[in-house]
């Protein structure tokens, strides 16, 4: 068996009242003019002047899915003030443009030579400014994981991993995400229940990952009902928030076939859809597929979650997606039948095909995204 590499190395701080940190942490890491990156939505709701009054710069146009224009025009506002680190606040989408952001700040451009499957692992040095993680949303775990998404021109959703893309720091205050409405609560979620299951299932040893993917499982489904319906529970929220962390812990283990059938279609240029949503509806699905080449892992899981068989584990997933109001099926989210199989071969070639349970094909990939349809 290959020797694993594992490794956990953002500094995390939670709890409650933790954003009050955000200038000590700053000035720990030398750092005197941030760039905040972050969207309308938290410029709109209050929140961006919450968690830093007054940075040096701020580039707040992160599309919902961020793209390769967003990272080259907030690199330009980063030049022009001088800055000299930055604080990357919202949900996935801010998390991996700040990160895109920092490398060019010293890598050349293009963006694209560092994207995984472009063989961008080894020209990622750690030569890079200080970022700094502030999740307002508890699902993507961007904030301690080592990637980052971004939709290049063509239309192609490209993961840049490396080892040195992990934040400096993640600043993890269950407060930040109080507003957050039930449907972005439940589907953001569901990414980080998804992070935990597709992580787990991976074929890769790390036993560490394993545990966390689990705790965080557990987590994640004893608390998402009550964070979605009352929306204020701080034990809720904090709940929820360190399981999308520790969904973010375990990606180094590799995801699996829900994120290969949802990046594409996240990436549908017009077609602004929710990622976590999307795992939701491909979960059940792919769990029933993956199921004969991991019967043990869906047994660990099962008795995670509290029921007594893996077999029964879709049909769980299926109730609680119902219940907490996301659609089920793709044609709910007016997704056309006939883009389907173009998509199937941008899913295989996914990067999380890799390390799903069962070996995959483009025919499979087709049947996946009709089962969903
Ligand atoms: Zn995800």
């Amino acid at each position: 068996m290959p020797v694993p590499t594992m490794s956990f190395l953002t500094g995390i701080h939670f709890g409650p009242g933790m954003v009050s940190l955000l200038p000590e942490i700053l000035a720990e890491q030398g750092v005197s003019r941030p760039l905040l990156v972050t969207d309308r939505g938290l410029v709109d709701c209050g929140l961006a002047e919450r968690i830093l009054p007054h940075p040096a710069a701020m580039f707040d146009q992160v599309a919902a899915n961020p793209t390769e224009d967003n990272v080259l025009a907030g690199l330009a506002i980063y030049r022009e003030h001088g800055c000299d680190g930055i604080v990357a606040a919202g949900g996935g989408s801010p998390l991996d443009c700040g990160k895109a952001i920092a490398l060019l700040a010293t890598h050349p451009e293009p963006l694209e030579q560092y994207a995984l499957l472009r063989g961008g692992v080894s020209r990622i040095t750690a030569d890079k400014p200080p970022l700094i993680a502030v999740p307002t949303t508890a699902g993507t775990g961007s904030e301690v994981g080592r990637g980052a998404l971004i939709a290049f021109g063509r239309g192609a959703k490209l993961a840049l991993i490396s080892p040195h893309l992990y934040p400096t720091a993640a600043v993890c205050d269950p407060e930040l995400t109080l507003g957050l409405p039930p449907l972005l609560t439940a589907g953001t979620g569901m990414d980080a229940i998804s992070h935990c299951v597709e992580t787990f299932c991976s074929p890769k040893f790390n036993p560490v990952a394993d545990a966390i993917a689990l705790d965080g499982l557990s987590r994640a489904c004893r608390n998402l009902r009550v964070a979605v319906e009352d929306g204020g529970n701080l034990e809720a929220r904090s709940e929820m928030m360190i399981a999308a962390l520790e969904g973010g812990l375990t990606f180094q283990k590799g995801l699996g076939l829900i994120h290969s059938l949802s990046h594409p279609l996240g990436a549908v240029p017009g077609l602004p859809l929710h990622h976590g949503t999307l795992n939701a509806i491909f979960l059940p699905h792919v769990l029933r597929f993956n199921a004969p080449d991991c019967p043990q892992k869906m047994e660990q899981m099962a008795s995670t979650v509290g029921i007594a068989r893996g077999e029964n584990l879709p049909e769980f997933f299926s109730r609680l997606i119902s219940e907490i109001g996301l659609p089920t099926r793709l044609r709910n989210l007016n997704v056309g039948r006939n883009l389907l199989p173009e998509l199937a071969g941008m899913a295989l070639a996914d990067h999380s095909t890799a390390t799903n349970p069962r070996p995959v094909s483009e025919a499979d990939c087709i049947e996946q995204y009709e089962i969903a349809w």
